[in-house]
């Protein structure tokens, strides 16, 4: 047999094993510069494809590539999916009794496995490392490598005996992937593992399917309910602010006939991963979960990420809605934004004890307000949020550039609204809150309008153009420019800064977008460039149900078997013998062999009832 080029072998080995015709951003020149024998370093957001990375080069050559990662629940499931492409793979974790794993290590002296996953906790335990020099090993990835940094979120001490192996296998290719690090982090990671001369190869953190949607939160179940109804086959998170709040959200989904658990810390660990479990083999479609909720969840179908309230700052916003569309295919971001969510935030920042820590959660908040707020683009403020500097002018899948927002000459609103507080101020010698400036200005006769004679003031009734909500929008956004200052703490009062002041005083012209008081959002059209695979919905119900059966049959979760993409793709082209089938997404030999005929017959029942759907493919 003539010796194929390393990359034309990867290229083989991608549809092959894993069923794909092509690699994705970068996947191609991480792996060829791995199977050069060289160190990498691989930043990819999440669903960049990083598993794809150091399990493509396992199947080429000798030997067996050992993962590190610190996701001991994820193991099982990753292990299953490479088996399921006819890979062998096997892990090593604290959840094995003696017996199993006894019957692993024989196997691998043996060299019967491509991959080991390990927990990093299993290279203190002595013997393993002697152990490891004995498996031919070719290649090590640690993965979730931003836990070797304690500057990172997840800094996890057992990574710090990664530095040993590094010592003790000097010569073999070492990886490190992630999908977060700072700067500092990565350097960090690059120092802690030794890596020698690594190529660092960085992706874009845009993720092109998710469509991001920020809306004004008002009776927020009925909200979350109208759009969980209108998705009545997909999957998707909610994250809540408290524990109390997931289990309030999930009950009163049940009751109104929606297959919901709650997540959170508070819950035993037991209850946690069955509730965990029973998502991710789409049992039930929704989960309400505190941020607790997320970290190795690998379920590719979450079609939507809900925040319910405000995330606490943009990095933890960024991965939670990251959480979703990991299969390339579109999902929903939503964001329901109330200003009393903000205030109540502020003030339980204000009860910190530590004056610096407030300092950097009111700072984070602040990002987040202005992210939610901002009449831009949703990406460009996101990604710019990491330093990536997003050029398009109109991003086509954020609600900003869907629907964009609507400005005009604010001078005269914005400069009543500042001297209310001005005079409020002059005439009282204390500030007030937003609620009561906009009462001023709308000539309410309430108790403390009354009781601090505010309706003497020059401002009093002066803003009848606008309702309460338009009015405060209106403060929101003067506040979000810098002309006012919201006090956090002392109760949120409102100030005017030396920019408003010099404003009003100098009548200074100041744009703001149109109030638009929350109406129900035109239904988005979705642009094409999303990724989504337009399909026959009737038959991708049936397959999605075939592939459920198996997947229970299996004790697998039902992604393992096929994912979306996949199954879409089958009920776009209709495959009715196995060359077609293959040409799909995701069919590799092993999944072609085990589940082919079962999928074939389906499609081609379905092809004898509805002989018309198939028409424009076989005729
Ligand atoms: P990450 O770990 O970077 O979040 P994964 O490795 O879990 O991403 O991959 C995300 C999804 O993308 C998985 O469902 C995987 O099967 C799919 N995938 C990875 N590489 C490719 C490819 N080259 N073509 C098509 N799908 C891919
Ligand atoms: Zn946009």
């Amino acid at each position: 047999m003539p010796v194929m080029n390393p990359m034309d072998a990867a290229r083989d080995v991608l549809k092959r094993y894993f069923g794909h015709d092509q690699f994705r951003t970068l996947q191609e020149e991480i792996i060829s510069e791995s199977l050069a024998g060289k160190d990498v370093f691989a930043l990819l957001p999440t669903g960049g494809g990083k598993s794809l990375c150091y399990q493509l080069p396992a199947l080429l050559g000798k030997g067996i590539t050992v993962v590190i990662s610190p996701l001991i629940a994820l193991m099982k499931d990753q292990v299953d999916g490479l088996e399921a492409n006819g890979i062998h793979a096997t892990y090593l974790n604290s959840s094995l009794n003696k017996t199993e794993a006894r019957k692993r290590y024989a196997k691998l002296f043996a060299g019967e496995y491509t991959i080991l996953y390990v927990a990093p906790e299993r290279l203190m335990l002595s013997g393993f490392l002697d152990d490891l020099k004995k498996w031919n090993v070719t290649r090590f990835a640690v993965d979730e490598a931003h836990c070797i940094s304690e500057w990172g979120h997840d800094f996890r001490p057992e990574y710090r005996q990664l530095s040993n192996l590094r010592r003790l296998f000097p010569d073999l290719p070492f990886m490190a992937l992630t999908a977060t690090a700072t700067d500092r982090v990565r350097s960090d990671i690059l120092t802690q593992l030794r890596l020698k001369n690594p190529k660092s190869f960085v992706a874009s953190f845009n993720r092109p399917n998710l469509a991001y949607r920020i809306e004004n939160k008002q009776a927020v179940f009925q909200q979350i309910l109208r759009f969980i109804q209108s998705k009545p086959f997909e999957s998707g998170i909610v994250y809540c602010y408290s524990r109390k709040a997931t289990e309030t959200l999930a009950d009163r989904l049940r009751q109104n006939g929606i297959e919901a658990l709650a997540y959170h810390a508070g819950m035993t660990p037991l209850k946690r991963a069955e509730n965990q479990d029973a998502f991710i083999r789409d049992e039930v479609k929704v989960i309400c979960a505190t941020v607790a909720f997320g970290m190795g969840i690998d379920k590719p179908n979450v079609r939507y990420v809900i925040h319910q309230d405000i995330p606490k700052n943009i990095e933890g916003y960024y991965q939670e809605t990251g959480r979703a569309g990991r299969d390339g295919l579109p999902a929903d971001c939503i964001l329901y934004f109330s200003a009393g969510d903000v205030a109540k935030q502020l003030q339980f920042i204000a009860d910190k004890s530590n004056a610096q820590e407030r300092d950097v959660a009111k700072q984070q908040l602040r990002q987040m307000v202005h992210y939610s707020e901002s009449s831009e683009c949703r990406r460009r403020v996101l990604l710019g949020y990491f330093s990536e500097t997003w050029t398009q002018p109109n991003c086509g899948n954020c609600d900003n550039c869907q629907n964009p927002k609507e400005t005009f000459d604010g001078t005269l609103p914005a400069q009543k609204f500042m001297s209310c507080i001005f005079r409020v101020r002059q005439g009282s010698g204390f500030s007030v809150g937003i609620n009561h400036i906009v009462d001023v200005l709308l000539g309410s006769r309430n108790e403390k309008v009354i009781k601090w004679g505010h309706d003497q003031l020059s401002t009093y009734d002066i803003g009848q153009e606008y309702r309460r909500p338009e009015w405060q929008i209106i403060g929101r956004e003067l506040i979000r420019k810098g002309y006012i200052n919201q006090n956090a703490e002392n109760h949120s009062v409102l100030e005017l800064t030396p920019k408003g002041k010099s404003a009003l005083r100098e009548r200074e012209p100041i744009e703001l977008t149109r109030p638009s008081v929350p109406k129900e959002r035109a239904q988005r059209i979705r642009p094409p460039a999303t990724g989504g695979i337009d399909c026959n919905e009737e038959l991708f119900a049936i397959l999605r149900t075939l592939r459920k059966e198996l997947a229970s049959e299996q004790g697998v979760p039902p992604y393992i078997i096929f994912s979306d993409v996949t199954l879409r793709e089958m009920a776009r082209d209709y495959p009715t013998n196995e060359d077609q089938l293959s040409d799909i997404s995701g069919v590799g030999m092993k999944k072609l062999e085990q589940y082919g005929e079962t999928f074939i017959d389906a499609i081609e029942e379905y092809l004898d009832a509805h002989p018309e759907a198939g028409l424009h493919y076989n005729a």
